[in-house]
């Protein structure tokens, strides 16, 4: 007889509060059939439902937080952490979770954003990203800026000198550029290309400057042709490229995706140091052109340990696969398909999944234990059946 053994691993993303305080919390996650939760450890700005929680229904964290015990001591520089102060009140929340999730049988990993914090970067200015304009992003920390690079290190080590975790996944583990969906935003109306945003999104800080210049990049000259492209199709409607290597020429695309990748992987590396052996999981997009949560790298040539590159399978399932297919081509390094279930087309969740598996993912994490309807979750449990064994 065959023993139902998953070689696939499924997992499921839930934020602390999802757990804390709430006494059967881990046990309906460990109910969804997943083996892993990707655990909220430091995280964004949000407001999120909690459909069960016995203590809360809506929680707004206000501020970028960290959710493990914050050692003072431990924080030099100008970038701290806040603690959050929301939820069920516990001074080490994750650790709370961690426990409540190991009682239930639950492998977990850390879920840490590094360089997304409105919080911060509202009061260190010049450590963020900044554009062709001069005008800098206050929700993204530029990771070339020494001081976020050691903010993030930070973050890691504190995380894996307390707590007991196989695994970290790191989202904006490198750049994010301009779009920035917790605000209100004001800027799709006047129809900025791919390319005009990427054109804005790439990051101009003293930082950056010195890195491309090393690169032979005349700086000043790359600023003025970006603000000329951005202003041409904002104000004359004259397209910026159908792509970075377009607008400025593949010359300097290739130096500026070079400074890209260099900044990433050495973030990288130095994270891999205090993770001593955990699996790191870096959530990640196969374009070097991309800015966001997820890193623009090119996936055959990065060059940093990662255990698995995460690729968001959220949209249209044609474009997810034949994006899971082509990495699976250009990389041995394992694929981990993030998939959400809180989409209406939630239902074809589970052969979407069973889809993935077939072109090349290792692993699947679906979003979100705590944010799902009855209906949802139910698609979740049934996506996390599927193993390697069962696909046809
Ligand atoms: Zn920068």
């Amino acid at each position: 007889m065959e023993i139902n053994t998953p070689a696939v691993r499924h997992g499921a993303f839930a934020y602390t509060w999802d757990i804390v305080g709430d006494p059967e919390g881990a046990e309906r996650i460990a109910g969804l059939g997943v083996i892993t939760v990707t655990l909220q450890a430091a995280y964004h700005s949000v407001r999120a439902i909690t459909p069960w929680h016995p203590r809360h229904r809506v929680v707004r964290a206000d501020h970028a937080a960290a959710y493990f015990r914050l050692r003072p001591e431990r924080w030099r520089g100008r970038l701290r952490p806040y603690p959050p102060d929301w939820g069920v009140p516990d001074e080490d929340r994750f650790g709370t979770a961690l426990a409540a999730l190991a009682a239930a049988g639950l492998r977990a990993e850390a879920w840490l954003v590094l360089t997304h914090s409105s919080v911060l970067g509202r009061r260190a200015r010049d450590l963020t990203v900044t554009n062709a304009y001069g005008e800098s992003y206050p929700h993204a920390l530029c990771p070339a800026q020494p001081a976020v690079h050691d903010y993030a290190i930070t973050l890691v080590g504190e995380v894996c000198e307390q707590y007991d975790v196989p695994a970290l996944m790191l989202e904006a583990c490198g750049w994010l550029g301009m779009e920035h969906a917790g605000q209100h935003e004001k800027t799709s109306g006047a129809h900025l290309s791919d390319c005009g945003r990427a054109l804005l999104s790439i990051c101009l800080c003293p930082a950056c400057r010195r890195g491309l210049a090393g690169r032979g990049l005349d700086v000043e000259e790359l600023a003025r042709d970006v603000r000329a492209a951005v202003d041409a199709e904002l104000q004359r409607g004259v397209p910026a490229g159908t792509s970075l290597d377009d607008a400025l020429g593949p010359e300097r695309a290739r130096a500026l995706y070079d400074h890209r990748a260099r900044v990433i992987a050495d973030l990288v590396r130095a994270v891999a140091e205090p993770a001593g052996g955990r699996e790191l999981l870096l959530m990640a997009t196969d374009d070097p052109q991309v800015t966001g949560p997820d890193v623009g790298i090119d996936l055959a040539s990065f060059d940093a340990p990662v255990d698995g590159y995460v690729l968001k399978c959220w949209g249209r399932e044609e474009e997810a696969l034949a994006r899971v297919k082509a990495a699976a081509g250009r990389t041995g390094v394992p694929l981990v398909a993030n998939v959400t279930v809180l989409e209406d087309g939630h239902a074809r969740v589970p052969d979407l999944a069973a889809d993935l598996i077939a072109a090349g993912a290792r692993q699947l994490r679906y979003y979100h234990a705590g944010l799902g309807s009855p209906a949802r979750l139910a698609s979740l449990r049934a996506a996390a059946r599927i193993s390697r064994e069962n696909e046809c």
